[in-house]
């Protein structure tokens, strides 16, 4: 890890993960483009799972933002007063059934979130990259999940997922410990609130 990783302040840090979500995103644009792989119409499927694993770290953007808009005290005790592991807080359902909805911060949502549809891990035994998608995608478009698989070991540029969650180890190894979602964004709420309060006590003293 380098010095200035070291001494980044939680701020700092939430700029680092948002830096490496743009290279994510810049990366697999020739995917998105010729992948034939985008998401069903209307679908949140993968969003109404509680156990979605995720970081505090992945969601330090998410918090910054929530504090920035005064929503952060509030999620915060509501997401502590909660205890049972509900589904993504930030999810918008549209069904009964939750199948259905759509992220209500999609800009600053997590890694797990984005590396979903849009990355590849290897296979060590047989060393080809595997694209990281969902049931439902490989279950309604055999044919492109086939025909995409091929191209991502040939011609198609597609970012590797476990490469992006070391560099999120390169930011902040301690704060990436998995959690299911709403624990995750609770822990980032909690940092962001009290490094913001640490921040305005600094400033007024
Ligand atoms: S990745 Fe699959 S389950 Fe998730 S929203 Fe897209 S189509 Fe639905
Ligand atoms: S942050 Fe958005 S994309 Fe990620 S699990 Fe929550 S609702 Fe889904």
């Amino acid at each position: 890890m380098s010095d200035n990783l070291i001494e980044m302040n939680l701020f700092e840090k939430a700029q680092a993960v948002e830096g490496l979500f743009v290279e994510l995103e810049e990366q697999s644009k020739q995917f998105h483009a010729e992948g034939g792989m985008g998401c069903l119409s209307g679908c949140g499927f993968c969003c109404s799972n509680p156990e979605v694993p995720a970081s505090a770290l992945e969601f330090l953007p998410l918090a910054f933002d929530l504090y920035e808009k005064g929503l952060a005290e509030e999620l915060a005790a509501q997401l502590a007063a909660d205890k049972s592991k509900g589904v993504c807080v930030v999810y918008r359902a549209q069904s009964a059934d939750l199948s259905k909805g759509f992220c209500g911060n999609y800009a600053k949502r997590g890694l797990i979130c984005r590396v979903f549809g849009a990355s590849a891990r290897k296979n060590n035994k047989t060393n080809l990259k595997e694209l990281i998608t969902c049931k439902l995608l490989k279950a309604e478009r055999p044919e492109a999940f086939q025909e995409v698989t091929a191209r991502i070991n040939s011609d198609l540029d597609i970012p590797l997922a476990p490469a992006y969650y070391t560099r999120l180890k390169d930011i902040d190894e301690a704060l990436t410990a998995l959690h299911p979602v709403n624990e995750a964004i609770l822990l980032a709420l909690e940092l962001v609130l009290r490094y913001r309060f640490y921040e305005e006590e600094d400033n007024a003293s």
